[in-house]
């Protein structure tokens, strides 16, 4: 069979308008497929319902001496903080476990530099003239759009098969205006990738010319394998320590895609000068997070070994899907020679490299026939990817027909896009 970069004009030619009168079929169907979000799927929704099937009496809620359904506690009560140090390799004294949400941790922490000034701030970031960030790409949008908010300069950082290119990173954070930088360092959205364990000394060791440098440690997928057992993974908090670095890093996790997205419990881990420094400003913010979530999840999840139970059953449901989308792309897609894909084997995404200047036209396509994908650029600073290729798959969402459909849609689209492209 031939690449389409082998194909002769007529054949282009014949193929494209075989596509059209497919297309035109696809978008008589009336279908409104979406893929754009990585959400957890019905099936997987319903199996922790169970967490409120255990009965709590008025007693369970106190432990530790702490009355959960009172107010207090900024950071957490203790078997929180123990259950989140648990999962991540860290001490409970590190982890201030919060609301429903890590992403509103990051803002949160990035807003107060700007209000407030971190631990080794000279001032507020708010009074500088400017700040940099650097985003490893492609990556996950509502990072950049978080760092975006507060008016900073975006610097992107290509992805390698080991995490960021790291040559570039140490040679930007010798500018002090560099004072930051997003990381999902497990199963990252949405490339899939795991940092190497040289990448991360590398971090670790870092030495930013900004004192206050924030070094973003997004673990959203710290225990989310999707077959095999769990990856262990290094606590980056001991490791900017070994380095002298202790300050440097703020890790986030949360249960959204253990439990439930939006309804679950989330945390913050950094240094336990960090913590007092944070817990002072909290303590003025809000004076409790929903401490009864948090009891009823720690009872529901336990310890370690019964939340990677509980995700080897989610990956059981999300298994299937990966495949199926993997499957779909390898049929549909892959004898044309016109794109590449990632093969997780956690997180929440298959990251797709359309043929340069077709991702936009692809998808515009894929909406005509009622497939709704992550939009094209998104995973780049301001929504715009220079090479206009990188497309994010959620596979999790859809149950495994829909995706098949989805998907054989999505490869027709990327086909009529890399034709046009090549010349019809
Ligand atoms: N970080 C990453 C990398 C994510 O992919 C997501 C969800 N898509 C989040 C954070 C959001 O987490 P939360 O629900 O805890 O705010």
């Amino acid at each position: 069979m031939k690449t389409y970069q082998e194909m002769t004009l007529a054949e282009r030619q014949a193929e494209y308008a075989a596509l059209c009168r497919t297309h035109q079929e696809q978008k008589a169907l009336g279908l409104d497929l979406n893929m754009a979000r990585g959400k957890p799927g019905r099936e997987q929704l319903d199996m922790v319902m169970e967490m409120y099937n255990i009965p709590l009496t008025a007693d369970d809620f106190i432990t530790d001496g702490i009355d959960a359904r009172n107010y207090g506690y900024v950071a957490g009560i203790p078997i929180a903080r123990r259950l989140f140090a648990d999962l991540l390799g860290c001490k409970p004294g590190q982890v201030i476990a919060g609301g429903n949400s890590s992403l509103e941790m990051m803002f949160d922490a990035v807003s107060k530099a700007y209000t407030h000034g971190l631990l080794h701030s000279e001032k507020p970031w708010g009074k500088l003239d400017r700040v940099k960030w650097i985003c490893p790409v492609p990556g996950y949008d509502r990072h950049f759009k978080v760092t975006e908010s507060f008016g900073m300069e975006l610097l992107s950082v290509p992805m390698t098969e080991t995490g960021p290119d790291m040559d570039r990173v140490e040679q930007l954070i010798r500018d002090p205006e560099v004072r930051g930088m997003w990381n999902v360092p497990k199963y990252s959205n949405p490339t899939g990738i795991t940092y190497s364990l040289e990448t991360i000394h590398r971090l670790a060791a870092m030495k930013p010319a900004a004192p206050d440098f924030m070094l973003m440690w997004d673990n959203a997928y710290c225990v989310h394998e999707l077959e095999g057992d769990f990856v262990p993974f290094p606590d980056i908090l001991s490791l900017c320590a070994e380095y002298g670095n202790g300050d440097m890093v703020y890790e986030f996790a949360s249960t959204s895609k253990i439990t439930f997205p939006g309804a679950g419990i989330a945390c913050g881990a950094v240094s336990e000068a960090n913590v007092e420094y944070f817990k002072n400003l909290l303590n003025i913010q809000i004076i409790s997070y929903d401490k009864m979530n948090q009891l009823r999840h720690v009872r529901y999840l336990k310890d370690k070994e019964t939340t990677l139970a509980l995700m080897r059953r989610h990956a059981a449901i999300l298994g299937p899907k990966f495949r199926a989308v993997e499957d779909e792309l390898d049929r549909h897609l892959a004898p044309w020679g016109i794109a590449s894909w990632s093969h997780p084997k956690g997180g929440y995404f298959v990251s797709l490299d359309a043929m340069p200047g077709t991702a936009r036209r692809a998808l515009e396509l894929c909406r005509d026939a009622g497939v709704t994908m992550t939009a094209a650029g998104a995973t780049f600073p301001y929504g715009v990817d220079p090479q206009d290729s990188n497309i994010r798959i959620a596979p999790s969402l859809p149950p495994v027909h829909e995706l098949e459909q989805a998907i054989a849609i999505l490869c027709d689209c990327l086909r009529m896009a890399a034709l046009e492209k090549l010349g019809i």
